[in-house]
């Protein structure tokens, strides 16, 4: 993190400070309100008053903004069912599939002993790379720069990484990583770390560079991997998970009577609802009807609905991603049996009934929706965030349920955000007043270990393998992703409910190190221009040459004719635009245009402001 120049440090530090000390005194102002927001999730601040972000709701309400997304706009919501509309208790909910997917592996022929594994939620993360090739899961940032590499649970030293992949890099090539990319992954990522640690550490086994070997049987990391990959997709498919989770549906599915009542409110604002599900219908069905389970509807005076009566297409077995490719079937769903109906569904869609199959092209067809009219709301970040925002062009509301810790760790770990300011400013005074004439050279191994220790205590804060979203300074792969693909994000559907469905959901700046270590009254006397006299006298005689045949011909009567030749006259160079040229709003239209002579919002503003 540490950047070059002292000054950027202190200005850096800084920024920390204000967030910490931002967050601390909005908790002692106004309960649970927090001016917190993606520049400072980024580590980044404008060093200015808290108060220029304005109005923020209260922090476990928010909805966080990568591109701005008004609600108005939008005519269809979306949503996904698995760890969306339905949200699964942690960590039980993966405790179950963790124990299941042993027992599996053991019924394979893995020994008995892994049954004496625990889930330990603290361990893993999602979003993880698994190295097929040496067994290691990898935090990537961005590029797949490694940030940490874990083989079993030996976290592997900075030389070693280096020694196993050049430049602390790989390629995310899918013959050789797989992506643990949704919470359904957190199990597995889990047992992986267990399985390689048992048998690296077990006497029977003896490690070789792609596995281990237990006399003439090689067991390669890949194969390993492979047998856990068929071990989970088992227990989702036709194993005991859907079955164990219906049977104790409190333990295991969160249920909140917020939920009717959103959905029943987007309907009222005039737009529509669908549910795009991978699950089949009978699980759907049987975790939606425990969902919507209260003896009201969307309101307490209002009698109970059927679940399917809050969405106007309700489409099961979608698998997407293949669902925003190529598809498959379209079929109708007999509610009755679970079964499907004979025959292809060719159209229309009917309101009630429940579909099966189809694709994204044939679906917005029936719906006669346009990319930019549906807002679809899912937790998976490959197959419902970033296949149909980059096929389809919908807009897109990520679900990220670690945000509720992610930002408990963010708040309440101001004393190391505080600690680390404070190293950086004394690293900045080391180096004050030096410059390139220096000889001396300040000793600093004292503070990068201190800076170490520190960031690795933020680290740990989150879990073993730190944040979801960072590791010290770096973002991660998933937060780029997140960043790239997902125009807003919330821990949880239900903080819709906070917001009008008139709301214009508005991005902070992504600041880079030049923006977010300086402040905007930050004094700073830029070097004189090279001199350009004589251009700078060319262009003033150009622009009065060519306004002053405009004005000859306007005076002599020939206005079309003559515009035509003054159009024609060539330019020397481009003017300064003066309506809005730069797309920075993905919600901008044309036809919120400021009609030319008239008063514009902004101005508008400016002198109610000044009334
Ligand atoms: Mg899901």
């Amino acid at each position: 993190m540490p950047p070059t120049q002292p000054e950027q440090q202190q200005q850096q530090a800084h920024s920390y400070s204000n967030s910490c000390n931002s967050g601390a005194r909005e908790r002692t102002q106004t309960i649970g309100e927090t001016d917190m927001d993606q520049s400072v999730l980024n580590g980044l601040h404008l060093g200015t008053d808290i108060n220029y972000h304005g109005h923020k709701r209260q922090l476990g309400h928010r909805v966080f903004v990568n591109r701005s997304l008004h609600l108005e706009n939008i005519k269809y919501y979306g949503f996904d069912m698995d760890y969306t509309l339905a949200e699964y208790k942690s960590p039980q909910y993966e405790q179950l599939g963790f124990n299941l997917v042993k027992e599996r592996l053991v019924s394979m022929g893995y020994p008995k002993e892994i049954l004496q594994f625990e889930y330990d939620p603290t361990f893993p993360v999602r979003g993880l790379w698994f190295d097929t090739l040496y067994g290691n899961l990898l935090k990537v940032d961005a590029y797949g720069n490694i940030l940490v590499c874990v083989h079993g649970f030996e976290f592997i030293k900075h030389h070693q990484v280096y020694e196993l992949y050049p430049n602390k890099f790989l390629k995310l090539d899918e013959s050789r990583v797989y992506v643990l990319n949704t919470l359904f992954n957190l199990p597995e990522t889990y047992l992986l770390a267990c399985l390689t640690d048992f048998f690296t550490n077990s006497d029977e086994f003896v490690r070789v560079e792609r596995g281990i070997k237990a006399g003439d049987f090689l067991f390669t990391y890949k194969s390993i991997f492979q047998d856990v990959r068929r071990a989970v997709d088992w227990v989702h498919s036709d194993g005991d998970l859907k079955r164990r989770t219906t049977q104790n549906m409190a333990y295991y599915v969160k249920k909140d009577k917020r939920l009717p009542t959103v959905l029943s409110r987007i309907r009222e604002s005039g737009a529509k609802l669908f549910m795009l599900t991978n699950s089949d219908y009978t699980y759907t069905n049987e975790i939606m009807t425990y969902l919507f389970d209260f003896p009201h509807g969307a309101t307490d005076d209002e009698s109970h609905r059927d679940w399917k009566s809050y969405f106007d297409v309700i489409v099961v077995d979608a698998r997407k991603p293949l669902f925003f490719d190529e598809g498959t079937v379209l079929r109708q769903v007999d509610t009755k049996t679970g079964g499907l109906k004979i025959g292809t569904h060719i159209g229309p869609l009917q309101p009630g009934q429940v579909y099966s199959g189809g694709s994204c092209e044939l679906f917005t067809k029936f719906i006669n929706a346009k990319g930019k009219d549906v807002l679809y709301v899912g937790d998976h970040i490959f197959g419902d965030i970033l296949k149909s925002k980059k096929i389809r062009g919908w807009r897109t509301f990520l679900i990220v349920p670690e945000l509720v810790r992610e930002l408990h760790v963010w708040t309440d770990e101001c004393q190391l955000f505080a600690e680390l300011q404070n190293l950086d400013i004394k690293l900045g005074d080391l180096y004050r007043d030096l410059d390139s004439s220096a000889k001396v050279k300040p000793d600093i191994s004292q503070l990068r270990t201190c800076i170490r220790d520190v960031t690795h205590k933020m680290d740990m804060s989150y879990g073993m393998m730190g944040s979801l979203f960072r590791s010290g300074s770096r973002q991660t792969f998933f937060s780029s992703q997140v960043v790239r693909y997902a125009d807003v994000y919330a821990a949880t559907l239900l903080n819709l409910i906070y917001y009008p469905f008139s709301y214009m959901f508005r991005a902070p700046a992504m600041l880079l190190p030049h923006e977010s270590t300086v402040a905007h009254d930050q004094a700073h006397q830029p070097p004189a221009p090279p001199s350009s006299s004589s251009s700078s006298s060319a262009a003033i005689e150009d622009a009065s040459s060519t306004s002053s045949i405009i004005s000859a011909s306007k005076l002599n009567g020939k206005d079309c004719k003559d515009l035509h030749r003054a159009s024609s006259i060539v330019h020397t160079r481009p003017s300064t635009p003066t309506v809005v040229t730069h797309t920075h709003d993905e919600d901008y239209s044309e036809e919120e245009e400021t009609a030319s002579g008239a008063e514009s919002p902004l101005e508008q503003l400016q002198r109610e402001a000044s009334d």
